[in-house]
């Protein structure tokens, strides 16, 4: 009787334990690598905004820790490379504004720190007392450029590419579509190497606007339409000088050809964006008028004066040409020109 109690209730049993700490042995790693995919794809997935957002929350207080690539979208691809026809597949919003809240959260730090004093051989006094008057430095000039790409989507690959090095405060579309991709009290990478006056670090006191724009097609009205509203807001925003909206060219000539000969720099003066000469009917340019000088007096680094005359020709005259000698007529503008300058 005993025996059959054993076989009956005892062995069942134990195969039943048997089972089920073999079934809990598949269910509960099963249920980790599902709680690890989850975890994957919500780092993954494009849309996930709750996902970046909390990897910002942390970024701040964690400068350390590994910055999650959300998106690997063509970070293998070339620029100039065969690319994507479809705007929408050019660019990563989501990676590109995790990594600009980053960075300008950084920034907002080193403003938000109390000033240095420990600099080398600087004497500084013990007590820091800072002064309450001040507020943010703000930019002086506007560059203009054009993007010499084949669409916005495109030049918004390009600016959200870090490998790329570059970037605008403005991309604006043929369609006058406005994309304001850096906050204007930034510094963006649009003017590089150049000078203009002795300014040789233009991308410190100036805001950069590409126009979309294939590097010889005429500006579209709708184009040039936003574009005066960008610059009327930045003028008033900033008090930025008429003198001081001028095209990339101007600034690196020796580099630069942009905007192209079609730009309308004249309806721009007539806005109050930009200087333009008066009528020349009746000027005589004195004898010792001197064309090195008066360019660098408007601003043109005349290191290489052809190159100068080129970027003064394109600008003032709406000539494209290479010939580094100028005639009469441009002698005029020239002259006519620096009196505004003086
Ligand atoms: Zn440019």
């Amino acid at each position: 009787m005993k025996e059959l109690h054993i076989k009956k209730i005892i062995i069942p049993l134990i195969i039943l334990l048997i089972s089920l700490v073999g079934c809990a042995r598949k269910i509960i790693p099963s249920r980790i690598e599902q709680l690890k995919a989850e975890r994957a794809q919500a780092l993954r997935q494009k849309d996930s905004s709750s996902a970046i957002a909390t990897v910002l929350r942390h970024a701040k207080h964690n400068r350390k820790k590994t910055i999650p690539k959300v998106i690997e979208t063509g970070s293998e691809e070339k620029i100039g490379s065969p690319v994507l026809r479809d705007n929408s597949k050019y660019y990563d919003a989501n990676y590109a504004n995790y990594i600009y809240t980053k960075l300008a959260n950084e920034y907002a730090d080193t403003i938000a720190a109390l000033p240095s004093t420990n600099d080398k051989g600087v004497d500084y006094s013990s007590d820091f007392v800072g002064s309450t008057n001040f507020n943010l430095r703000k930019p002086q000039f506007v560059i203009i450029h054009h993007t010499a790409q084949d669409s916005v989507g495109e030049t918004l690959r390009t600016f959200t590419l870090e490998r790329t090095q570059v970037s605008a405060q403005y991309v604006i579309g043929r369609d006058g579509s406005v994309h304001h991709m850096v906050n204007d009290y930034l510094r963006a990478w649009q003017a590089g190497q150049g000078k203009w006056g002795n300014i040789t670090d233009m991308n410190s006191c100036s805001v950069g606007i590409e126009l979309d724009n294939d590097g010889f097609e005429p500006f579209t009205d709708k184009q040039i339409n936003s574009l005066l509203l960008v610059l009327q807001n930045l003028k008033e925003r900033f008090n930025i000088p008429t003198a001081n909206f001028i095209g990339h060219a101007d600034y690196a000539p020796i580099r630069k050809d942009d905007p192209n000969v079609n730009f309308p720099w004249k309806l721009l003066a007539n806005k109050g964006f930009g200087l333009w000469w008066d009528d020349t009917t009746n000027v005589v340019v004195p004898q010792d008028f001197n064309e090195y000088l008066a360019l660098r007096i408007i601003g043109y680094d005349v290191r290489d004066l052809g190159k100068a005359i080129i970027a003064f020709r394109r600008h003032f005259c709406g000539i494209e040409s290479k010939d580094t000698s100028m005639s009469p007529e441009e002698r005029k503008i020239l002259y006519m020109l620096y009196t505004k300058y003086i």
